[in-house]
C-alpha cells in the first residue's frame, strides 16, 4: 500500500456512497514510523498527520514544520491533564477528549492562549472497560458540558472493539453525532476506513495501511 493507492481507495468509496472525496479527511497515522518513511508522505504532498502520544510529537513534528508550509498534527491518543498546554501548542486537533477535568483544563487553557484546536470527543462505542471514551449514554450530557465551556467542538470519535463488525459501532456514532447537530466523525483505520467513509467518517485514520507496519522502538 501506499499513499495513492489510498487516495484511490478513498475515492472509490466516495464515489460508492455518492459523498465528495474533499469531505473526508485523510489523516496519515505517523506513530512510531521512521523519520524517512514519514518525510517522503510529506514530499507526495500530504499535509494532515496523526500521532498518539505527545511527547513522541513533540519530538518530530517541530522540525517537519519548520520544514513543510502547512502542516496539521492530530492528536489522537489518550492526553493526561497535565499535559494539556503542550498538547494544545502541537496539535491542531485533539481527538480524545473523554472526560470533564479535561473538558477543563482546555477551557481554562483556551482562554489564557486565546486559542484552541478542533476538539473530537471520543466516544466508546463497544463499552469497554480497558478502553477511554464516555459511554454512548452518557455522551449527550458531555456534549453539552463541552459546548457550556464555549470550546470547538468538531465531532466525535471512536475506536471499534478489534472483534466486533465496525459498521455497528460506525453507525452508532453517526447517530450520536447527527442528534447532537455534529458534523464531526472521526473514524476508520486501515482496516475498515471505506466502510466508515459509507457510514460518513470525515476523518479517517490511517497508519500502517499508508507506512507499512509499524517498526517497534
Ligand atoms: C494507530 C492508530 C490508528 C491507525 O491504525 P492503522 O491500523 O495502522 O491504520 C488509528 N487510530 C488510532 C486511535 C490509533 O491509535
Amino acid at each position: 500500500m501506499s499513499l495513492a493507492d489510498i487516495q484511490a481507495r478513498m475515492l472509490t468509496a466516495c464515489t460508492a456512497a455518492g459523498r465528495q472525496v474533499s469531505d473526508v479527511n485523510l489523516i496519515a497515522v505517523s506513530k512510531v514510523q521512521p523519520d524517512a518513511r514519514v518525510a517522503a508522505v510529506l514530499d507526495q504532498g500530504h499535509r494532515i498527520f496523526g500521532e498518539n502520544k505527545v511527547q513522541e510529537a513533540a519530538g518530530k513534528w517541530p522540525a517537519f514544520r519548520a520544514q513543510y508550509q502547512g502542516v496539521a498534527v492530530h492528536l489522537i491518543g489518550p492526553l493526561q491533564t497535565n499535559k494539556t498546554r503542550q498538547a494544545m501548542e502541537l496539535f491542531d486537533a485533539i481527538h480524545t477528549v473523554d472526560r470533564p477535568k479535561l473538558a477543563t483544563a482546555l477551557a481554562r487553557l483556551a482562554q489564557d492562549m486565546g486559542s484552541c484546536p478542533d476538539l473530537f470527543i471520543q466516544v466508546n462505542t463497544g463499552e469497554e472497560p480497558q478502553k477511554a471514551g464516555v459511554l454512548p449514554a452518557d455522551a449527550d450530557a458531555f456534549v453539552a458540558e463541552v459546548r457550556a465551556l464555549d470550546l470547538p467542538l468538531t465531532g466525535l470519535m471512536c475506536i471499534p472493539p478489534v472483534d466486533e463488525e465496525p459498521s455497528l459501532h460506525f453507525a452508532l456514532l453517526a447517530k450520536i453525532a447527527a442528534r447532537n447537530g455534529l458534523k464531526g466523525l472521526s473514524m476508520g483505520m486501515s482496516g475498515d476506513f471505506e466502510t466508515a467513509i459509507a457510514l460518513g467518517a470525515t476523518h479517517i485514520r490511517v497508519g500502517s495501511a499508508i507506512f507499512g507496519a509499524r517498526v517497534p522502538g
